[in-house]
């Protein structure tokens, strides 16, 4: 039998489990702020604990699942890290250091089932959904090994679910690690600190506009057609751009005063970024009157994907023709592309820049 992964359990659920343990729940929560809070990694470290209930725990549970496999760490600061489930399968996490806060980027699923023709990923295939537990040791890790164990991170930390996998095809367990990780007695991540991308599954988008303390929403669009959508992300030919806009619609019901949703348009040279599709990318987020912003992602290449970066000239032009329109754009600037850390980029590869073991 698998030992209880004890960082999958929200707070209620540790205190079942310490119960049944015959222990007070005060213990509970005394262990949960000791894996979320001061990301302890082993219950040796966890000294506040009496002997016999630290061997009990570790006869019985474990706290970390995830086996670093390789550490990379890039010319601009960007950290990949290869993990390996119990079960071998990979799961990558990206740490983005930023100048006003760090950004973690975190996987939902080992490897993708969405074909997305533009993505590394997809060469994968779906390996399985992570567990809560899988989502928040990714966190825990990346923050130790960026900070030192259980230092606070000085500016606060914004994590978005962009790493490998669709987030809305693993949609509990993704929202209970979101959950568990908004805890002022754990990592205290709040969800307004946190933005999930879809590739456009419409029912969870529906789903996620009626949950009150929700994450940030971005949607990976990356064509203002369905022609051009359904040959670059086949999930469109379930959910086509309309049903889409129209889940968007209500989501933006939900949306807090100042808040907005992000398209993204990944920008692939020759085949999405002329100026007719940008007049077509503003028409319809216009047609819809949504107050949603793009950002323009250039496209990250690697082999064997059969596409090139647009030029920055022509991603410039792309941008101009939005804000004509009235429709706020921004370019992004690619991070950790030499260690295939970058957006599209994460396939369980090797790279350059190994850094040493842990
Ligand atoms: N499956 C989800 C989460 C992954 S997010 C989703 O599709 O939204 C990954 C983001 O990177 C998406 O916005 C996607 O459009 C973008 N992307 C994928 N491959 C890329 C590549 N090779 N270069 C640049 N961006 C890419």
């Amino acid at each position: 039998m698998q030992p209880l992964h004890l960082t999958g359990l929200s707070q209620a659920e540790l205190s079942d489990f310490v119960a049944s343990l015959g222990e007070p729940d005060y213990r509970a929560r005394q262990i949960f702020s000791q894996i979320h809070a001061r990301r302890l990694r082993s219950f040796d470290e966890m000294t506040d604990l009496p002997k016999e209930l630290r061997a009990k725990l570790s006869e019985q549970t474990t706290i970390s699942t995830l086996a670093l496999e390789s550490r990379y760490i890039s010319t601009d600061g960007t950290r990949r890290y290869l993990f390996k489930t119990r079960d071998n399968k990979p799961v990558e996490t990206v740490f983005i250091p930023e100048e006003n806060r760090d950004t973690i980027c975190f996987s939902s699923q080992s490897g993708c089932p969405l074909q997305c023709t533009f993505c590394l990923t997809a060469q994968l295939g779906l390996l399985r959904n992570l567990t809560a537990g899988e989502i928040v040791e990714q966190i825990i890790f990346a923050l130790n090994d960026a900070y030192g164990v259980g230092v606070q991170p000085p500016r606060g930390t914004n994590l978005v679910g962009m790493g490998a996998g669709e987030p809305f095809l693993n949609f509990e367990e993704l929202m209970k690690a979101i959950r568990i990780m908004k805890e002022p007695n754990g990592l205290h991540i709040v969800p307004n600190r946190t933005t999930v991308s879809t590739a456009g599954i419409v029912p969870r988008i529906r789903e996620l506009a009626t949950i009150p303390d929700r994450p940030h929403l971005a949607i990976s669009l990356a064509a203002p057609n369905d022609e051009l959508r359904n040959e670059l992300m086949p999930i469109n030919k379930k959910w086509p751009i309309d049903e889409l806009m129209a889940a968007c619609k209500m989501f933006e019901k939900s949306l807090k005063r100042g808040e907005r949703f992000t398209f993204e348009y990944v920008m692939l040279d020759g085949v999405n970024d002329s100026a007719e599709h940008a007049r077509q990318l503003a028409n319809l987020i216009n047609r819809y009157r949504l107050h949603a912003k793009v950002n323009l992602i250039p496209h990250n290449p690697a082999e064997p994907l059969p596409y090139q970066p647009s030029p920055m000239v022509r991603v410039e032009a792309f941008q101009s023709i939005l804000e004509s329109k009235g429709v706020h754009a921004f370019i992004r600037r690619p991070r950790g592309r030499d260690i295939l850390a970058a957006c599209g980029q994460l396939a369980a590869r090797s790279s350059p820049r190994l850094s040493e073991q842990l």
